[in-house]
């Protein structure tokens, strides 16, 4: 190779996990562009914090209606870097995240502390919430654009710049719409990327001028980054991963059951962090159960994102699927009633086959271990107290589900669940309205309603004297009446 033919360093390919092809060349960031990309939003910060919520509100929904009238293309670019069903990406995606925007643009305008009051004689208490300051975020490969929306709405929302990361394995669509803000009016600076894998997310974490750390990932990375941050300090919101049980009493509707149980342990090829993971199956209905999900599962077609009959994808990359099969292969005891291998008919790409798995041990890694591809537990348990005893014995804390006909046993068992989300007879769906975050392992901090919004902001108390003399009663207190 000729000195000019030589690519870059930190030259990265961005590969299609369908057809195994390069799609695009990126350039990790390195110190000198981390340290420029902090500085620039350190820069921002002051203006931007200073315009009024209506100001933010309105370029947030500007944004929206761009990345709305730029979707297909959009939708397109994230199933191409990420392999999953344009329908998915399309659908389901895209939409949820134009509405996140626009949600928090509303929520921008209305973000409350409580009521100012003369809680000491002579003096008048307000609180208010001020942005943090520049912060950086950080996010995974399995929902790039979606997940980039959840952490830049609410910390811009809350008058805070800030420096995104996504994922090293899909970078394309936050570039898109980092674009695109610029295009809805953003000032410069306020939002920046930077791109690359860990080492970049390093720099970025233990940058002096970050002031909050919110990052979605796995576990293991979210304990490095609590280590990362210890030295200055950083406000920290995580959401880690999951493994999340899902609950049929005998009392269930079955067919719901079982159709809840195959989307919401397959969707995104099972790389969902609130993915159906554990299905507890009361013993008298578990063998009726059983049969009717392994014919379902078995309808599931595999497929290229671009094909409109496809309903799951390939796993991210290769390293993820030998993360998968090296779960499997471990694992002692087990009967696998269905998938278990690379599809035979997809020669190219990363896919794995829905995967069902009975007589795997409680204590086993494949029931304690966040997998994240198509393979599903099914265990038997006996009674009420038994099914809440086996979900809640896990490290995580994500998401739950149960399913029953009876009203009280619901509401019994989800109050007993240790979990940051409980659904009632459905498993997946989310709101912008409503709180999404961990208990547990599963992190801290709420994505998406209005307690996203809190957790980019600092409370402040102002406490303002009313008499306007020098000298306050309780001076006399503390020194003495001279
Ligand atoms: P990951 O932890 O490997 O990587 C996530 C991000 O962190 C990437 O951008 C990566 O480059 C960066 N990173 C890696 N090491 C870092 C370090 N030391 N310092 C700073 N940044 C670093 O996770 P992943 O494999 O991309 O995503 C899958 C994980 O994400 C799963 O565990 C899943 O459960 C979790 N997840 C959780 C939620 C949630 O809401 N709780 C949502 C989606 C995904």
């Amino acid at each position: 190779m000729t000195k000019s033919q030589t690519p870059p360093a930190n030259r990265r390919a961005i590969i299609s996990p369908s057809s195994e092809k390069t799609i695009s060349h990126v350039q990790d960031a390195g110190q000198e562009e981390v340290h420029l990309a902090v500085s620039s939003a350190k820069k921002a910060f002051p203006l931007w914090a200073l315009k009024s919520p209506a100001e933010r509100a309105s370029l947030l929904l500007n944004w929206a209606s761009l990345i709305e009238k730029n979707l297909p293309r959009l939708a397109l670019l994230e199933s191409q870097n990420t392999g999953k069903p344009l329908k998915l990406s399309q659908d389901g995606d895209l939409p949820f995240a134009i509405d996140n925007l626009r949600f928090f643009a509303s929520a921008a305008r209305v973000l409350e502390a409580p009521a100012s009051s003369e809680y000491s004689t002579g003096y008048l208490s307000f609180l208010k919430r001020d942005p943090i300051g520049p912060v950086a975020l950080i996010t995974p490969w399995n929902y790039p654009l979606m997940m980039a929306v959840w952490k830049m709405a609410p910390a811009l929302a809350a008058g805070n710049s800030c420096v995104i990361k996504p994922s090293e394995l899909t970078p394309l669509t936050t570039l898109e719409i980092a674009k695109l803000a610029l295009k809805a009016g953003f000032p410069e600076g306020v939002i920046n990327v930077v791109l690359g894998g860990e080492e970049t997310g390093k720099l970025l974490t233990s940058h002096p001028e970050i002031k909050m750390i919110s990052f979605t990932g796995d576990t293991a990375t979210g304990r490095k980054i609590m280590s990362q941050a210890s030295h200055t300090v950083k406000r920290l919101h995580l959401e880690l991963g999951g493994k999340a049980p899902f609950i049929v009493f005998d009392d269930a509707d079955l067919s719901a059951a079982v159709l809840g149980a195959v989307v919401g342990s397959f969707v995104n090829a099972g790389q969902d962090c609130t993915a159906a993971t554990r299905l507890y199956i009361q013993k008298k209905v578990f063998d009726r159960f059983t049969a009717h999900f392994i014919t379902e599962t078995k309808k599931i077609k595999l497929g290229l994102f671009d094909d409109p009959a496809t309903d799951m994808g390939p796993l991210i990359s290769e390293d993820q699927r030998a993360r998968v099969e090296g779960f499997l292969g471990r694992a002692e005891g087990i009967e696998i009633l269905c998938g278990g291998h690379c599809p035979k008919n997809l020669k190219k790409g990363f896919f794995f086959e829905p995967t069902v798995v009975v007589k795997a041990g409680q204590n086993s890694e494949l029931v304690q271990k966040e997998i994240f591809g198509p393979v599903v537990c099914l265990l038997p348990f006996k009674d009420e107290a038994d099914a809440v005893q086996l979900a809640n014995d896990v490290s995580y804390g994500l998401a739950a589900s149960v399913w029953t006909k009876d009203a009280h046993k619901a509401l019994r068992v989800s109050s007993a669940l240790r979990f940051g989300t409980v659904w009632i007879n459905d498993h997946l769906p989310l709101t912008s309205e409503t709180p999404h975050g961990g208990f547990n392992q599963s992190g801290f901090g709420k994505d998406l309603s209005r307690h996203a919004l809190e957790e980019y902001t600092a409370l402040k108390h102002v406490m303002a004297d009313l008499s306007g003399e020098a000298r306050k009663p309780w001076h006399y207190t503390v020194f003495g009446k001279k």
